[in-house]
């Protein structure tokens, strides 16, 4: 039985399959630039870091390197493309609104994510999972971005939690949970997210037995 008191999740890659969304709406607002971009880069290095120091990462390895500000211009069209494709077409998986509704109750939840509010809370509402969580934390919020503490810590002091478990599924956010002290479940993919948080939790030999302590 598991003795923590609330489940901090972070949100893309963990609750939301968006990566390769983000991804494909960056390589469209990007190529009127002249930018290039590859999955490769996106997946091993901008993954799990907020939308500024992306684009500064991108003006910086550019040849020759660009005005990173000059990049940032194409973020507000990127980000209304994100919202129109996730609301048409929600990325999350079919079971995780039953998997989100076993643990609410038992625990405290919270989204803990870098990405802006306008982009999460629309898309938890249209898959139907906004009620499901106690606090949400997003973009700067909290102030530093993950890898710093900050945005564990504050969702932490809004659930009133003391020993809350981190989900998360990219280094700076790994980071980040360990930094505010939590135990932190790294994920491979939002697919496997559920059965291993209920597998850390213990759940799955005995969810009521788990779910009643
Ligand atoms: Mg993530």
């Amino acid at each position: 039985m598991s003795d923590f008191d609330a489940i901090l999740f972070d949100f893309d890659g963990v609750l939301a399959d968006t990566e390769p969304v983000h991804f494909a709406c960056w390589v469209e607002a990007l190529a009127p630039l002249g930018v290039p971009f590859e999955w490769d880069f996106f997946r091993d290095h901008c993954v799990g870091i907020d939308d500024r120091s992306m684009v500064q990462l991108l003006a910086a390895r550019s040849s020759p390197p660009r005005d990173w500000e000059g990049l940032w211009a194409c973020h507000a069209g990127k980000s209304a493309l994100f919202r129109r494709r996730t609301l048409a077409s929600p990325p999350f998986a079919p079971e995780l609104g039953g998997f989100l509704k076993g643990l609410h109750g038992a625990y405290k939840l919270a989204v803990v994510t870098a990405s802006s509010r306008p982009e999460i809370e629309p898309l938890l509402a249209a898959g139907g999972l906004g009620a499901y969580f106690d606090a949400l934390v997003c973009g700067k919020e909290a102030g530093r971005h993950k890898p710093a503490p900050d945005p564990y810590l504050h969702a932490a002091s809004l659930l009133q939690a003391k020993k809350p478990l981190v989900v998360e599924d990219s280094a700076a956010g790994v980071a980040s949970g360990r930094a505010a002290g939590f135990e932190v479940l790294a994920v491979e993919s939002a697919a496997g997210m559920p059965e291993a948080v209920l597998r850390r939790l213990s759940f799955v030999d005995n969810p009521e037995k788990s779910a009643s302590g």
